[in-house]
């Protein structure tokens, strides 16, 4: 059956924003057409559904932590990274049935919350069987993690068994983080992404404490490997920021997202264009003022025209999955409109996951899912109060 849904903007995303126009769906959610309101009134439609609000696509979460989830409301506050990273060792334990029930949950929330895609981080199978029966899509980065070079090929060979694993689900195997993979796990990765053409994903810069460990072998990180019992005598500071010590080491033409970025300088965004043809850079707001109470120096990225992409990261270090939610906080503190902070939220985290012929926008020929989102208009720009319906 065909139908047909109006509101008061609709913002296809890869077109301007049409008042008043008319997605023409069917019952799969496939859309058909997206028409004007004169074109509409031209072909004499009039059984159409009219909501007050702006109609977008479904958002793409390009970086979380599902198995993460039983973590919600567990892990203190603004203790900065490496303090973070402790807690959630210390705590991540938990039996499976616990662990199940906290992702189904934190799942059906992100349905809920509009998001019809999902970039997951997994250390383990045991978010599989939820994935397998969402109504959301996921791409698994199965991640890699492990500073003993020694290691590298125990830790390589254990994370190509969980990709075949998590078939027929898609899957890619990461590095975790600039500090937790050695140079020997790195190349391992790279020879693996390279065979596969596949999607790499790392979290980068989220704590000062990472480029100082990077440039000098100094500050809290030393105390984090300490807590490990891990030995670091063979590591040598590069006198370089991470992002600058680590890139290079990556394959410069696979798509490759780099999370957080929160301590990112104008040089490392420089550095990183230069030497990476394929870069996204992905936000995660609220877990940085959860973790570090510290965002992402953003100008910097709109003046290099960053291609950027928004994230939840886990329930360890958000209070909710909601890209709506992310959009609102850098909303409230660098004072973007809708306008551009969606393709934030839709189509560049479904270019990154090579799922933009299904999402990302509203056009005919995709099925991207659509949200209703009440709005405020103020001089024309249109501001999101965080208000958000799930309608296909
Ligand atoms: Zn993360």
């Amino acid at each position: 059956m065909i139908s047909y849904i109006s509101a008061s903007y609709i913002y296809p995303v890869t077109v301007e924003p049409l008042k008043e126009g008319v997605i023409v769906l069917d019952s799969d959610g496939l859309i058909l057409e997206i028409l004007t309101a004169a074109q509409a009134e031209s072909k004499g439609i009039t059984n159409i559904k009219f909501y007050e609000g702006i109609l977008v696509p479904g958002f793409v979460n390009t970086h979380c932590h599902l198995e993460l989830s039983h973590l919600k409301g567990k892990i203190a506050k603004h203790t900065g990274l490496p303090g973070f990273v402790e807690q959630v060792i210390r705590q991540r334990q938990a039996n499976d049935a616990e662990l199940i029930d906290a992702m189904e949950i934190a799942d059906r929330n992100m349905y809920a919350q509009g998001i019809v895609a999902v970039g997951d981080i997994s250390n383990k199978l045991i978010s599989k069987e939820v994935k397998e029966i969402s109504g959301i899509y996921y791409h698994t980065f199965i991640e890699a993690m492990g500073f003993n070079p020694e290691k590298a090929s125990d830790i390589i060979e254990a994370a190509k068994i969980m990709k075949e694993a998590f078939q027929p689900l898609n899957a890619s195997i990461v590095p975790h983080a600039p500090y937790s993979v050695s140079d020997n796990l790195f190349a391992e990765i790279r020879k693996e992404a390279e065979a596969d053409q596949e999607l790499i994903s790392i979290h980068n810069q989220e704590t000062l404490e990472e480029n100082e460990f990077f440039e000098h072998k100094s500050g809290s990180f030393l105390k984090l490997y300490e807590f490990l019992g891990l030995n670091i005598d063979f590591f040598k500071a590069t006198g370089k920021t991470s992002l600058q010590s680590y890139l290079p080491k990556l394959s410069p033409s696979l798509k490759t997202l780099l999370v957080h970025n929160t301590f990112s300088s104008s040089a490392d965004l420089d550095f990183a264009t230069a030497n990476h043809s394929s870069l996204y850079w992905c936000l995660c707001p609220n877990a940085n003022l959860y973790i570090e109470d510290k965002l992402p120096d953003l100008p910097l990225f709109l003046k290099a025209e960053l291609k950027i992409t928004l994230g939840t990261d886990s329930l360890a270090s958000n209070d909710q999955l909601s890209i709506v939610e992310e959009m609102k906080t850098l909303q409230e503190h660098f004072q973007l409109p809708l306008a551009q902070l969606l393709p934030w939220a839709t189509i560049n985290g479904a270019e990154f996951l090579g799922i933009e012929d299904r999402f990302g926008s509203l056009e005919a020929g995709k099925t991207p899912g659509i949200n209703l989102l009440e709005y405020v208009d103020k001089d024309g720009e249109m501001w999101i109060t965080g208000k958000i319906k799930r309608l296909v």
